[in-house]
């Protein structure tokens, strides 16, 4: 079985339809980190699209913010103007299925999926302190995780946790041979709105009989998607910051 590993789509179609084409015929089911929503212009048309195509997914903190399932608080004003506008472009059904879409860690394969950390969904693991802590109480050997929008994650030998990166610019895709003694925690970076210095959605395919992992970025119209995030009002920072994967 091989699977295709999005997470943070933030209702980008652009970014998440580009990647459907270029990865078409190298799956077999598509599994997806959370945040479908928030941030991006195109809530419903993302949503739909997972209705009918992700079967295994957990919620991410976007995805509760727009339902009312999180205290706006915790937000800042970019992130909160955007929960704000997406909730009231939800359509019902849209919204009644956002908010059943379940907490992490999800049971997927021989592996788990989760939004931001094992051990709470709202965690974000961006250093090796972080992912130490989450990898004690890990129980299976590959975790896959988003929320941090950056592209790779860590690897666990007996003593030792280093970090993972994607691709170079120049290249498309980069390959992580698995060793079956380590265990992983792997983030395919973000489909809608990367952080890692790279403007490219980024994925992972990943089959469990090869044991290997290949990060992938893709190219998309970023500008079409800035001018729909104008058009609906969101703020502007949300359409800069795709241009520059910050
Ligand atoms: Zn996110």
């Amino acid at each position: 079985m091989r699977f295709l590993i999005l997470s943070d789509i933030h209702a980008n179609w652009e970014a998440l339809e580009a990647v459907l084409g270029s990865v078409s015929g190298h799956y077999d089911r598509i599994v997806c980190c959370g945040d479908l929503i928030g941030y991006g212009p195109d809530p419903n048309r993302v949503v739909d699209w997972v209705r009918e195509n992700v079967a295994l997914l957990v919620r991410g903190n976007h995805d509760k913010a727009a339902v009312g399932l999180d205290n706006l608080e915790w937000f800042n004003p970019v992130a909160r103007a955007a929960a704000i506008w997406t909730s009231g472009e939800l359509t019902p059904q849209n919204r009644e299925y956002v908010e059943r879409l379940p907490k992490g860690p999800l049971a997927v394969d021989s592996y788990q999926i989760v939004h931001g950390s094992p051990l709470d969904e709202d965690e974000y693991l961006f250093g090796a302190e972080e992912a130490g802590q989450a990898f004690a109480y890990i129980d299976r050997d590959i975790t896959f995780f988003g929320h941090t929008h950056l592209q790779g994650g860590f690897a666990m030998t007996r003593r030792r946790i280093w970090m993972l990166t994607g691709p170079a610019v120049d290249d498309e895709s980069a390959s992580l041979e698995l060793d079956t003694d380590d265990a992983y925690l792997i983030n395919p970076g973000a489909i809608g709105q990367p952080r890692d210095g790279d403007p490219r959605a980024a994925y992972v395919l990943y089959d469990p009989a090869d044991h290997c992992i290949q990060y992938c970025r893709q190219e998309y119209d970023i500008e079409s998607v800035q001018a729909k995030i104008r058009r609906a009002g969101l703020p502007d920072v949300l359409a800069d910051r795709l241009a520059t994967g910050q």
